[in-house]
């Protein structure tokens, strides 16, 4: 039980009971969905993208506590980033929560929160979904219409 419990610690809890940029984003300019099968999680993520940087992210869905916290902490994480800065990001918290460090590391702060994934493989999908589902829309997969 103590894993589990480190794996729900507090700033996953927070985020879980309170999720940072929570809803519908008007001004989007990049939108994508994702679904993680294996536990259910889904997940809608809007973006405004100006220039190379992230102005707004939010974020709507159904999902357990983990892929919650993980969207909660990631549209903090690369609000008001460039996208260089936001695909390193990803790809160190990719070698956070797969337990194979990135070559190039990244400040994660917060998002260092969701590391005791690394020691739940089922989880780690859950964690990842958000980060999935940005990349997504950065390749412009699904677009939506702006009043810009
Ligand atoms: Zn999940």
């Amino acid at each position: 039980m103590s894993d589990l419990r480190d794996l729900y610690q507090e700033v996953i809890l927070d985020h879980n009971r309170r999720p940072r940029n929570r809803g519908a984003l008007a001004a989007a300019t990049h939108r994508a969905e994702g679904f993680n099968p294996l536990c259910g999680d889904r997940l809608v993520l809007e973006l405004a993208v100006r220039g190379d940087r992230i102005e707004e992210v939010r974020f709507e869905g159904e999902g357990c506590a983990i892929s919650t916290a993980a969207a909660s902490l990631m549209t903090e994480a690369v609000k008001g980033r460039s996208l260089p800065e936001v695909e390193r990001l990803h790809a160190g918290f990719q070698g956070l929560v797969t337990g194979r460090p990135s070559a190039a590391p990244a400040d994660l702060g917060a998002l260092e929160a969701l590391g005791g994934v690394a020691e739940f493989p089922m989880r780690v999908k859950c964690a990842t979904l958000c980060w999935h589902t940005l990349k997504a829309a950065l390749r412009g997969g699904e677009q939506v219409a702006t009043t810009e």
